[in-house]
């Protein structure tokens, strides 16, 4: 009864070129451990460039999410938000309104007597 060798790990992490190489020579179990090893880095190495090309692809996707999903948010929050707020809150949508808007119609000034021009505003001679 052979026991399969299990040296080939820890030579090819551990070990020199020179001491892998003299084992592999030795030895059949590593020896084709090594062969399997070989063609699993040509695959890699065949499959990389395929591999970079999607992560590319896969990023820039992940870019053109997030901006759709900038445009489409400030699209529902100037559509919809105001909406929720005018349901929900009258008067905090009134404050809001009326620190966004200009009504020159509300002039303090023009509400305490004062002549007022256009805007609004103190009139002077
Ligand atoms: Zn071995």
């Amino acid at each position: 009864m052979t026991k399969k060798c299990d040296k080939y790990e820890s030579l090819f992490i551990f070990a020199d070129e020179e001491t892998l190489n003299k084992h592999l020579q030795e030895c059949e179990d590593c020896r084709r451990e090594h062969e399997k090893m070989h063609k699993v880095s040509a695959l890699v190495k065949e499959a990389e460039p395929e591999l970079k090309r999607r992560a590319a692809f896969f990023n820039s996707l992940k870019v053109a999410c997030v901006l759709f999903l900038f445009i489409t948010g400030g699209v529902f929050f100037q559509t919809f938000a105001p909406m929720q707020l005018n349901n929900s809150n009258a008067t905090m949508t009134a404050s809001i309104s009326s620190d966004m808007s200009f009504d020159y119609e509300d002039s303090i000034i023009a509400d305490m007597g004062l002549p007022t021009d256009d805007y609004g505003l103190l009139m002077l001679d």
